[in-house]
């Protein structure tokens, strides 16, 4: 096949305009485009009023020598590249047949868990799945339960049950990771078999939204267990059995039981506080790492639309307008945007009591009245907080408890509208802008819940935002507090074949283990980690 790129076209072209744009790049008769297909579709929106779509497309044509050789000095016209998955080769009934073989086990069904123990079973390896938290459709009520009536289980919530933290979100699909491998593409294909629309694999900025994520976990499971996997709920992993040489020997569970593995891969996500702990105990190798801490913002998503896509705003094929915005403060320190969600609900995300969280998600429809987004400082282990493994979490647990009170001590976020917070007084009331965070927002001011140099610069940013995006002039936006689980605070360092620098045995993977920063790096890390325990299990080293 060929691969034709950079092909625009009007926001509302007929479904002919694509075999003719391919026959006019290619220089053939329309006759002559036989199969086709959009390997991707995004816009350039660079001139309000005149955005286009933007396709590559693949086609097949005849003599396709010939038209490649005639195009040869044209980039965008190439040999539609191989972009499919192969696995590692491992001999898995020679495997299986070893009279000492034990089963890998996967602490975390998030993304990377998932991912991994999806290619483990797929390879015949019968993964054993732990994971603290419930099923995706009982975690769903208690969930809800912290949104609308205060209620938290600090097991079952935002960041902790089957699917992760990942599950109620907006479904952004997209990572910057490199991938020679096409992991990624793994990944989407999967996520279709699972029930994702089938468009997610041409997107260039693809969504799921929160409910087709639920119903995709519970596809991945079926899918995992009738390949031998196997499931343990409401199963938190306490202790890792290390034997005289560190080598990884088991898991101790919450109920004191002991599973024998000598593979773990430890999927935990950012915020399996107590576990990191446990890890530190038992000496894990492990370090401090940046992240950010900020507010998430609410703007009214029409305003966002306008901003961005100007009189072609509410064009269903465009849909709701994100946006991405940096800025280097006169300190030196970023500030920027984090996990915007067009037309999304701001959600309460702590797993643990008395402390308040914020994150963001969506439907996906994106058709809630507020587009949010984080607004995030980074920060520097070692000049912020002690360079030592465990200190972000100390900071961040200190925040959330600040954000906690200011908000009422009901589990309501701490908000306050831009123009107060710009001219440093407490809001005593909110605008025109409704903020979406449930249970409820206090107006207050955010300067207790943050420290005083992320305030300073997110107050320098503000107005640069504003410069470049109009809607982040309204002094009516609302701010709630605090965001602070962005990604890991700490890195579990692991060597090239996968494992843990000082505990064989022990596979570090995912966000917990700063590997990851999104559902799609965290499934792909989750494939990288099932091949080197694959690998492994055969005696053999992964090679990247
Ligand atoms: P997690 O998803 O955190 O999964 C870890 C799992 O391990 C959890 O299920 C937890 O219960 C389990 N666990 C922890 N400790 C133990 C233990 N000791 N024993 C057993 N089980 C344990 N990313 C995007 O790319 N796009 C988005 O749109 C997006 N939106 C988000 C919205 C929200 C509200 C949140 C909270 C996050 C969002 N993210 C988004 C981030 C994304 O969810 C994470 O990057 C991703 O889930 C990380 O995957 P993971 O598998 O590494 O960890």
């Amino acid at each position: 096949m060929i691969r034709v790129s950079e092909i625009r076209l009007p926001l509302d072209h007929a479904p002919d305009a694509l075999p003719e744009a391919l026959a006019q790049r290619l220089g053939v008769s329309v006759s002559d485009i036989g199969a086709f297909s959009v390997a991707r579709r995004g816009y350039d929106a660079r001139k309000r009023g005149r955005i286009f779509l933007v396709y590559t497309l693949d086609c097949t044509v005849p003599d396709e020598a010939a038209i490649l050789s005639q195009h040869s000095d044209d980039p965008q016209i190439k040999v539609t590249p191989e972009t499919r998955y192969e696995p590692v080769d491992v001999d898995v009934p020679a495997l299986l047949a070893q009279p000492d073989f034990q089963r890998p086990v996967v602490v975390g069904a998030g993304p990377c868990g998932l991912m991994a123990a999806l290619i483990l079973a797929q390879m015949g390896l019968k993964p054993i799945i732990l994971e603290r938290g419930k099923p995706v459709r009982e975690r769903t009520v208690d969930t809800f339960a912290l949104w609308r009536k205060s209620e938290l289980t600090p097991e079952s919530n935002v960041q902790f049950g089957e699917g992760g933290a990942g599950t109620f979100s907006d479904g952004k699909l997209y990572t910057r990771v490199n991938d020679a491998r096409h992991l990624g593409r793994k990944v989407l294909d999967e996520f279709v078999r699972a029930g994702a629309p089938e468009e997610i694999l041409y997107l260039s900025k693809p969504h799921i939204g929160t409910f087709r994520l639920v119903s995709m976990v519970e596809h991945m499971r079926r899918e995992i267990e009738a390949a031998g996997g196997t499931y343990r709920f409401y199963t938190r992993v306490e202790q890792l059995l290390l034997d005289e040489k560190r080598q990884v020997r088991g898991v101790r569970l919450s109920d004191g039981e002991e599973i024998q593995t000598r593979h773990v891969i430890m999927a935990v996500g950012h915020s399996a506080r107590d576990t990191f702990e446990m890890l530190a105990e038992e000496g894990v190798a492990m370090e401090a790492k940046p992240f950010s801490i900020g507010v998430r913002i609410e703007h009214p998503q029409s305003l966002i639309d306008a901003d961005q896509f100007g009189p072609q705003a509410g064009s269903e094929i465009l849909g709701a307008a994100d946006y991405k915005l940096v800025h280097r403060t006169e300190e030196g320190r970023g500030v920027y945007s984090f996990c915007m969600c067009p037309g999304g609900t701001v959600v309460a995300a702590t797993s643990e009591p008395e402390r308040v969280v914020t994150n963001g998600m969506s439907q996906y429809s994106r058709a809630e009245r507020n587009a949010n987004a984080g607004i995030v400082v980074e920060l520097r282990p070692g000049v912020d907080y002690p360079d030592d493994p465990l200190a972000g979490v100390a900071f961040q647990r200190h925040w959330e408890s600040q954000a906690f009170v200011a908000g009422g001590g009901d589990y309501k976020a701490p908000g306050q509208r831009v123009e107060d917070f710009l001219a440093g007084r407490p809001s005593t009331h909110l605008g025109t802008v409704t903020p979406s965070y449930r249970p409820g927002v206090t107006p207050t001011s955010l300067d207790s819940c943050l420290p005083d140099f992320v305030c300073a610069a997110i107050r320098e940013a503000l107005p640069v935002f504003a410069s470049k995006l109009s809607s982040f002039a309204l002094g009516d936006a609302v701010m709630t507090g605090v965001e602070t689980r962005t990604s890991s605070p700490l890195k579990i360092p692991r060597k090239d074949d996968g494992e843990s620098l000082n505990t064989p045995g022990l596979y570090p993977a995912g966000e917990g283990a700063g590997y990851a920063g999104g559902i799609m790096s965290a499934a792909m890390d989750g494939i990288r980690v099932a091949e080197a325990v694959a690998l492994a299990l055969a005696g053999r080293q992964a090679n990247g």
